[in-house]
């Protein structure tokens, strides 16, 4: 592979399909590859339901919910007409000094969703910058509390919390690479990866004695606590018990901190809850991912009346975040209708079913060589390796068996559209399987 490929435009393509791919292979980075070594990438000509269609003719059900995101599939006909209708009417407008019904509506139906207290909402455009916003929200809260020394974030190993820097800086330290920007990022603190989900009491314990000694070790510099409650995404696919955001809520009541729940990736639906927020209530709460059905890029920060008031008392006042596409009405209003739409159909019922289906097929491949483990959560079913995994190899194994999937590091995942069929399920553990022999 030459480090500088020639412009795809003096190749003289076969096709209209490798003449896109020509050039996407020499202009496009796609996420966390090279451009100069590129991995390769299929062509999608079309998506419906919970099936993606490729240029190769290969019509394959989308294990990965394009990365949380699109739960009830694509082109769906309620979601495209809230979208064309709201194209209709204004795409965008700006949401400094203006505001509109799409955004009234999405705020209606965030704060009718969450927990009670959590009625406060700021619309931002990336789950990324609603983590930052959070974290920003966090400071000067505590600044508005006089407590302007109180900078550092408490956080645990294994999390993932977005790619800008100081989403970076509370994502896990080893999986996020954070040698590689240590003079840059900003010093967080971190306690041990809450044990496993099925872990016994006395881990349990033990995890939250070391968090809570760590907690007060650095409580007078600690601003808050900012995890994914319940289950760790792309830090590793590790769901851990309840009683640890027990732990989190209390260490946070104890030292005066705020806490954050980051469920970009678990909300709406996909650990078997709506929210984590509904067992137990943080000061803060992130959604983004799944908000607009998968169609546009939007994400929220929820917070409680009295996050907002400790906010206003600080020296400036005001939330210093407004992004230049805040609350775009586009993704308000399919947003509105994917919320609508989830409520409407049952998701707990269809979460529970493809909970099931995925533990039922995954569980034999726990005997298959170079398993280490097999384990599901909600809507999400994870297939660990005693190794990294071969990604082109099990890429292609799965495709082949009508199943596209993403796996990273040692893991083989899947969290389908919750309206997957149950043969397309069949078909996704299948997919897996063979992933899982490939790679
Ligand atoms: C994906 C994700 C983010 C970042 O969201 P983007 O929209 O990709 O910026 C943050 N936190 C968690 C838990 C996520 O899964």
């Amino acid at each position: 592979m030459s480090a500088h490929p020639a412009p795809a435009t003096s190749a003289a393509p076969a096709t209209a399909d490798e003449d896109l791919l020509a050039f996407d292979r020499a202009h496009l980075w796609h996420p966390y590859t090279s451009m100069t070594d590129p991995a390769p990438v299929r062509l999608v000509t079309g998506a419906s339901g919970a099936r993606l269609e490729l240029a190769d003719g290969r019509e394959v059900v989308d294990a990965m919910s394009s990365w949380w995101a699109a739960i009830h599939g694509y082109r769906h006909p309620v979601l495209d007409r809230a979208l064309a209708e709201q194209a209709g009417r204004f795409s965008h407008v700006m949401f400094g000094g203006l505001t509109h019904g799409p955004a009234v509506e999405l705020g209606r139906r965030l704060v009718a969703i969450t927990p009670d207290p959590l009625e406060r909402v700021f619309l931002a455009d990336s789950g990324s910058v609603a983590v930052e916003v959070a974290l920003k929200m966090v400071l000067q809260y505590q600044r508005g509390l006089a407590r302007p020394e109180r900078t550092r974030m408490l956080t645990v190993r294994g999390g993932y919390h977005g790619d800008t820097f100081d989403c970076m800086s509370v994502t896990d330290p080893v999986g996020g690479m954070h040698s590689m920007w240590s003079a840059v990022l900003p010093q967080q603190v971190f306690g041990p990866q809450p044990p496993r989900h099925d872990a016994d009491a006395a881990t349990v314990a033990g995890w939250d004695a070391a968090f809570r000694t760590l907690a007060a070790r650095h409580a007078h510099e600690l601003a808050g606590i900012v995890v994914e409650p319940l289950l760790q995404g792309a830090g590793g696919m590790h769901p851990y018990p309840p009683a640890c955001l027990r732990t989190f809520r209390e260490v946070a009541d104890e030292h005066g901190l705020l806490l954050v729940f980051d469920e970009i990736a678990t909300g709406f639906g996909r650990t078997g809850r709506l929210f984590a927020a509904d067992l137990v209530l943080p000061d803060l709460l992130c959604v983004g991912k799944a908000l607009t059905g998968g169609y546009l890029t939007l994400a929220a920060v929820l917070t409680t009346d009295a996050v907002a008031h400790g906010i206003a008392g600080s020296d400036s006042g005001v939330v210093m975040h407004g992004p230049t596409f805040m609350a775009n009405p586009l993704a308000c209003a399919v947003a509105s209708a994917s919320v609508d739409l989830l409520i409407a159909d049952d998701w707990a019922g269809r979460v529970g079913r493809i909970g099931d289906r995925l533990a039922t097929g995954l569980a034999p491949l726990r005997d298959l060589p170079g398993v280490r483990d097999v384990r599901t959560l909600g809507a999400v079913g994870v297939v660990q390796l005693d190794h990294p995994v071969d990604v082109p190899a099990a890429t292609e194994a799965a495709l082949d068996a009508g199943v596209w999937l993403r796996p990273f590091r040692d893991l083989v995942y899947a969290m389908p559209p919750y309206v997957v069929s149950e043969t397309e399920l069949d078909l996704l553990t299948g997919g897996i399987a063979a992933a899982v022999r490939a790679g």
